[in-house]
């Protein structure tokens, strides 16, 4: 009896993603607002296409439901929308909910709120393990970026029920490789914004130092070599170096192209100031970090996020 899945948000993470869960076996059943994105799929055998969040949770035997979108306001409609998941008459027929889009703590723990609520009309079957609770739902955002999608070697940061954490494993597994279990709901998105608000202030320490150690007369690639074996040794210099010339394969030695784009580190680093300031913590290097990829991100904005390099040092003067 396969275990049939729901997913919403066809985008360049999620058509990937659901690709891999049909390689494990998985049937889906499928709904994006592009109408082009579904007809694609609707080509591919056995891809169940839906005609909104709704119809997906009420497919007769849809279990998991697994929403990609982009940001915290399409998770909101496709939860709580008019034809939302939870919208359904009866409740959704899914019973577990898994988010892997990256949003705020903050809506996360909204979405969370409204999914309790649900549960006290839902006619949902709890999910195997997951007691009396259903739907029951985690937030598993993740890391990786498309390269990892492909190769189902994706990283998710959950937060929820221990159990529900543990239910939805098999199906992340067939999409990535490490699952942490970050605390309850809304924490697997406070750890990735957390992630990456550190790397946007690494990448930019390891661009201004880099800068300075050339104008000192240093080359590049021994002042790499200096930070990777002392204590300036981190990610950002020793596997994704922004100097173009010091590493090969890396989007610094290629025109800086994505890679990780400026606009997806923009918004990341939107969402950890806004968690940042829920929360009370001061962030004044977030906001420094803010104005260097915004000033580069104008140029051009599909960039790698490495092209901050320009900023510190432009081969031209
Ligand atoms: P994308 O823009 O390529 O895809 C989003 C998809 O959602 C599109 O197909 C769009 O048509 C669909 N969509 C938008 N609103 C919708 C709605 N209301 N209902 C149904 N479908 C809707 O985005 P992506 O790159 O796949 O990213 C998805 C999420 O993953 C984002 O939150 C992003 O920050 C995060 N993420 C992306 C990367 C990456 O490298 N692209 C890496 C890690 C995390």
């Amino acid at each position: 009896n396969v275990t049939k899945v729901g997913f919403i948000g066809l985008g360049a993470m999620g058509s990937r993603q659901a690709r891999n869960l049909q390689r494990e076996g998985y049937e889906l059943v499928v709904y994006d607002r592009s109408i082009s994105r579904l007809e694609e799929y609707e080509k591919r055998d056995n891809v169940e296409v839906a005609s909104s969040p709704a119809a997906v949770a009420q497919t007769e035997g849809v279990r998991v439901l697994i929403t990609m979108l982009p940001a915290c306001a399409q998770v909101r409609e496709a939860y709580c929308g008019k034809d939302g998941i939870l919208s359904a008459d009866g409740g959704t027929k899914a019973s577990l909910l898994i988010d892997c889009s990256t949003i705020s703590p903050t809506t996360s723990r909204e979405i969370a709120a409204a999914v309790s609520e649900a549960r006290l009309h839902s006619g949902a079957q709890p999910f195997p393990g997951c007691s009396n609770r259903a739907p029951a739902f985690i937030d598993a955002p993740v890391s990786g970026g498309t390269t990892g999608a492909s190769a189902a070697t994706l990283s998710f940061m959950c937060g929820g029920e221990k159990d529900a954490v543990e239910a939805a494993t098999p199906f992340l597994k067939a999409m990535g490789k490490k699952i942490w279990h970050c605390g309850g709901p809304s924490t697997g998105h406070a750890a990735k914004v957390c992630n990456n608000m550190a790397l946007a202030i690494q990448m930019a320490s390891i661009a201004e130092a880099s800068a300075a150690g050339r104008r000192l007369g240093l080359d590049p690639k021994v002042l790499a070599d200096v930070f990777n074996s002392s204590s300036a040794r981190c990610w950002s210099s020793e596997a994704y170096n922004p100097v173009p010339g010091v590493m090969a394969d890396v989007p610094a030695s290629k025109g800086h192209k994505a890679g990780f784009a400026l606009q997806h580190m923009l918004k990341d680093l939107h969402l950890a100031r806004e968690a940042a300031g829920t929360a009370g913590s001061p962030a004044p290097m977030t906001e420094q970090a803010l104005e260097i990829y915004e000033k580069v991100a104008e140029v051009d904005g599909t960039l790698d996020f490495t092209a901050i390099y320009s900023l510190f040092y432009d081969k031209d003067h």
